[in-house]
């Protein structure tokens, strides 16, 4: 399949990032990944992996050599005593999914989709929710990176803990990650209830409500005074998934299709806005299900959107998402879409936006044809006060001069870059803008 379309040009999910790639490189092994790695670099070229095209930013884009590693799939190595899982890292995380229901073996924790590469999902912190959790990077173990004079890497978190925590997030400038060796667990079920409540309840309540449940995590719209809260509990019960009728209803009907119209009348209607969020507010109103725990986390988002989110310390997420829909309604500011709020446990990787810190993420979305810079920007300045982190993969609009002083690893992350990539052969422009030359 030719990845760039008819006209040459690549596209990421949202559609509205895009890039023309002076060419498209997608070896068929690690042997051919690290020749080709190789030759482009020593011709001078600059050179950026793409996984599944799922970043808002501009992380995976560049005009000069593309690298597709779809070829460098499936699970290479399992240890089910252990729960070490090394995979070929353009494997999409929906694959690795069936791959260890087969094994009996899971993920810890899943952010809302599955069409993530896994290399691309670990590469800008992807992560789920759950107070005792970290993202998806801290269940990292190894990582094989081809880097630009063609030699293999294997980091080790024996061998080479400062160099895994840079490479667990590195936001594709360090090398081509061609392998990762994931820690998982025996497979589990999940029970997970959907239920709505008052907004200013669930928020007075946040602390407790995220250590009482496994997942927690809740939406809000910012013209509602309610919040669709989801709970997600591990069981030892068998799973009972919902019919197809039912789950279509509300995977496909309610959570998109519902969306897509709503949104689409609020383009053509702005002053209607603050109405249709309030009734999306009452539509949403849950269910429940009991299903293997990937099927659990894992949502259908059919409806195209941008997206900002922040990493803020987890006591101060409630703040934080008031200050947000105060600003939203005293500025009128036409969004339809939800504020996501999850939760994560702190973890190590230099570049985590979680790094050391138990966390709070506040999501904002906006519809893809509608303005999300001057709501984005507020929501930036806001999150600016508690010391917020992006997400790597998510709009926002800091450079390595804002971010440094927020990581505590800032220079640690540096001095891998300098070992590993020290021609700056993987430093695309967004990676220019966030990490500095
Ligand atoms: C609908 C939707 C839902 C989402 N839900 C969540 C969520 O619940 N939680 C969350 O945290 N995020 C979420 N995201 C964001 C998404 O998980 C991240 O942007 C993720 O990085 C995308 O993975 P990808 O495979 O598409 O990688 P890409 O976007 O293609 O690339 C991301 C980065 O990884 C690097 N990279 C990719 N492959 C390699 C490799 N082999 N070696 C080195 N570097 C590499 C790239 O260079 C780039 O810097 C969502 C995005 C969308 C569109």
């Amino acid at each position: 399949m030719d990845p760039l379309g008819q006209r040459g040009e690549w596209a990421n999910w949202a559609g509205d990032q895009r890039c023309r790639p002076a060419r498209v490189l997608a070896p068929r092994s690690r042997a051919e990944l690290a020749e080709q790695v190789a030759a482009a670099a020593a011709a001078g070229e600059r050179l950026s992996v793409t996984g599944s095209g799922h970043s808002f930013t501009e992380a995976a884009m560049t005009d000069a050599t593309m690298l597709r590693l779809d070829a460098l799939r499936g699970v290479l190595d399992a240890d089910r005593e252990s729960g070490l899982v090394r995979v070929g890292a353009g494997t999409v995380l929906a694959a690795l999914n069936q791959e260890l229901e087969g094994l009996g073996l899971a993920l810890e924790n899943l952010g809302d989709i599955d069409a993530q590469t896994v290399a691309g999902a670990i590469s800008t912190g992807t992560h789920g929710t759950g107070a005792r959790f970290g993202n998806i990077s801290a269940r990292v173990e190894g990582v094989e990176m081809v880097l630009a004079d063609g030699s293999v890497r294997d980091l080790s978190a024996a061998d080479d803990p400062d160099l895994l925590r840079a490479a667990r997030i590195g936001i594709g400038a360090l090398g081509a990650i061609s392998a990762v060796t994931l820690r998982c667990l025996p497979a589990f079920t999940l029970r997970r209830v959907d239920s709505a409540h008052k907004l200013a309840d669930v928020l007075d309540r946040f602390g407790e409500l995220a250590a009482a449940n496994d997942h927690f995590e809740l939406f809000t719209f910012p013209y509602s005074d309610r919040a669709l809260v989801l709970e997600r509990n591990r069981t030892e019960e068998p799973p009972r998934p919902k019919g197809r009728a039912v789950a279509f209803l509300n995977d496909v009907v309610l959570e998109n299709w519902a969306l897509e119209a709503l949104a689409a009348a609020g383009k053509a209607m702005p002053r209607a806005i603050p109405a249709l969020a309030r009734f999306a507010g009452l539509v949403a109103t849950g269910g429940r299900n009991q299903d293997a725990s990937h099927r659990i986390f894992v949502n259908r988002r059919d409806v195209r959107f941008t997206e900002m989110e922040y990493a803020v310390p987890r006591a101060d997420g409630p703040t934080a998402v008031r200050r947000v829909i105060e600003w939203v309604r005293s500025n009128r500011y036409p969004v339809f879409f939800p504020i996501e709020v999850r939760v994560a446990a702190g973890d190590d990787a230099d570049l985590s936006a979680a790094h050391e810190r138990d966390t709070t993420y506040i999501a904002v979305h906006q519809y893809r044809r509608m303005k999300w810079r001057p709501y984005f920007e507020a929501v930036e300045s806001i999150m600016n006060d508690y010391d917020g982190r992006p997400h790597w993969g998510k709009r926002h609009f800091q450079t390595a001069a804002t971010l440094a002083p927020r990581y505590p690893r800032w220079d640690a992350f540096q001095r891998a870059r300098d070992e590993l990539d020290p021609s700056r052969a993987f430093t695309n422009e967004y990676a220019e803008c966030v990490l500095g030359r």
